[in-house]
């Protein structure tokens, strides 16, 4: 039933080899480029300690809210860019990565403001010889359509569904309706009016072909394809060139916890609020890790993910156990449920508690994230092959088993099994059933004492998977930011998107693109939230007006709870402690198998 992540080899059997070298492509295309990487200015040496929060110790150069950088493209690690990214502008959880351990008010480091690597960059090599930028700003090379990967067409055709689009623009295109003037002021006027915080954000806004303002990947061509401005992307960088490890800074051996702290803490501390990271480094600790990670072909975000949380929680645990630290971290993402399992022979109810640091979901076609909640939690009978051992009847017996929420997590990750077993095929196949998702969701707590309160959440991320099936396909993220509203990540690209487009991705098309993880986090305080929410729907559009359809209700059903009352209960209660934690497991999945 609730089982710890493993390979699973089946999923990639039909997994393409790598159609290309990717930086081979990259260098091919490089006259795609509008401009050659501008000259360093030089760095004013009082900023390499200039405390930007004193009230924040162990953040002292900010805590990265005001940072906006995509994340280069190693050859189909695109599944790592898409859950950095998401955790990254999960605050609570990018506060206690950067916060921790504390840092030694004795012996400041320095502001990591530029990090150039230890060996040059091989993009920005490439480049050499500097293209010319004598206003062949968006010239490409006649044919070079040719060697877009599939992947990335599958990029185009979700973001602009229908009608094929045009070729990308070729040699000697200037046509003006293509052009953007980047330093049109209306595009940055536009965002600035809706979050003030983008007037601080010292960059040029480009319109690209999605009709979406472009803030990482600018270019002066409307009509460059998403490949274009991802290698623009790269040319005006800067790049977080993180080839390398910062772990003896904090007093620790690497592991994938210093890896992330290192992005975070680099993209946190640069000197520029935009550019790119290059997490070079922590791709290298992943594939030292886990040997499922090593291949190049494509990975699925939701392992990585449970991965990536399991490692930092394990490597957070191994220090505070030996130095006497502490951290929270883990009781971001966990939280409790409880299986109760009624034997139908002798209605003796076991009770097993577990930890969890997201949930799977089984869908079902025409339904919704809250529709698939409830069945989560609906009685399920175990028969035949799938008999409980019962304590009391010692023996094999048919039972009713039911699974409740518990405690529930500060945030709330949710997998929607979209990847499932066909057997008449004897493979994994996608399911593009709609599940619709709605901004905020309420889950009840029904189990008996309500130790715990409910909890109202609030939709922050969702990672989409575009691709027909599971073995193959890129993941972009669209996250909630503090600061700049909805972000959509795309490796190297960073665009901002209106609202409505987060609730495009039900799974019934067009195109690909179906929502994989959702990411709610708590509402802290409703009062204030709901206020929030009708002030905006009435100060910006009538699409925004608050929609009351959008609060669902979940209810965890609470069927075992008869029996219990008949004093008919053999509970078996385990209390979660800090050695249970190392038994935590990331997901889990009902039914057989
Ligand atoms: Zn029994």
């Amino acid at each position: 039933m609730f089982r710890k992540w493993k390979a699973d080899k089946s999923k990639r059997d039909t997994a393409p080899p790598p159609s290309e070298n990717d930086s081979d492509s990259l260098k091919a295309d490089y006259t795609h480029v509008e401009s050659a990487p501008a000259p360093e200015d030089p760095l004013d040496p009082a900023l390499e300690y200039a405390v930007v929060d004193p009230a924040q110790p162990n953040m002292p150069y900010g805590d990265g809210s005001d940072k906006v950088f995509g994340m280069e493209n190693f050859g189909y690690t695109c599944y790592i860019a898409s859950i950095l990214q998401t955790l990254y502008y999960t605050t609570s959880f990018r506060h206690q990565i950067l916060a921790f351990p504390e840092r030694d008010a004795a012996h400041p480091r320095k502001r990591k403001l530029r990090v150039h690597g230890h060996k040059p960059h091989a993009f920005l090599s490439s480049l050499a010889p500097t293209p010319s930028t004598n206003g062949s700003a968006a010239a490409s090379t006649p044919g070079s359509s040719g060697s877009t990967t599939p992947q990335n067409s599958k990029v185009r055709s979700l973001f602009k569904p229908g009608p094929p689009q045009s070729a990308p623009s070729t040699a000697g295109n200037t046509d003006r309706d293509s052009k953007t003037d980047l330093n049109n002021p209306e595009l940055q006027n536009l965002l600035v009016a809706k979050y003030p915080e983008y007037a601080n954000l010292d960059i040029h806004y480009s319109l690209n072909q999605q009709r979406n303002i472009t803030l990482v990947g600018v270019t002066d061509n409307q009509a460059a394809t998403s490949e274009q401005r991802k290698r623009q992307a790269l040319v005006r960088g800067p790049i977080i060139n993180l080839d390398h490890s910062y772990a003896d800074q904090y007093g620790m051996s690497e592991t994938i916890f210093t890896a992330l702290k290192d992005v975070f803490e680099c993209v946190t501390e640069n000197v520029s609020k935009v550019g790119i990271v290059s997490a070079q480094q922590l791709v290298e600790v992943v594939k030292k890790e886990n040997e499922m990670f090593r291949s190049s072909m494509h990975q699925d975000a939701h392992e990585f993910l449970n991965f990536l949380v399991n490692n930092v929680i394990e490597a957070l645990d191994n220090y505070c156990n030996a130095t006497g630290a502490e951290t929270d971290i883990h009781r971001l993402f966990e939280g409790l449920l409880t299986s109760e399992t009624k034997c139908l022979s002798c209605e003796t109810v076991s009770t097993r508690d577990e930890l969890f640091l997201d949930l799977s979901i089984d869908l079902q076609p025409n339904t919704s994230i809250t529709h698939c909640l409830k069945m989560f939690s609906q009685s399920e009978m175990l028969t035949e092959s799938n008999k409980f051992y019962c304590e009391s009847c010692h023996s094999l017996q048919e039972a009713a088993k039911t699974i409740k929420l518990k405690k529930l997590p500060k945030i709330l990750a949710l997998h929607l099994k979209r990847f499932k077993y066909a057997e008449e095929l004897g493979r994994n196949v996608k399911l593009f059933y709609r599940v619709e998702y709605t901004k905020t969701l309420r889950i009840f707590n029904t189990t008996e004492g309500s130790e715990y309160a409910d909890k109202m959440y609030e939709l922050y991320a969702v990672v989409v998977h575009i691709g027909g099936g599971p073995s193959h396909g890129h993941y972009v993220a669209i996250v909630k930011t503090d600061r700049f509203g909805w972000l959509l990540f795309d490796d190297e690209t960073v665009e901002c998107v209106d609202e409505n487009f987060v609730y495009r991705f039900f799974g019934d098309g067009p195109g690909l693109a179906t929502a994989y993880l959702l990411f709610y986090r708590e509402v802290e305080n409703e009062d204030e939230f709901i206020d929030r929410l009708l002030y905006n729907g009435l100060a910006t559009s009538e699409n925004e007006e608050l929609d009351t359809s959008a609060y669902h209700r979940v209810s965890v059903p609470d069927v075992a709870a008869e029996s219990e009352t008949n004093g008919d209960v053999a509970a078996e209660k385990e209390k979660p402690d800090k050695q249970e934690r190392k038994k935590r497991v990331f997901g889990f999945k009902l039914g057989k198998g």
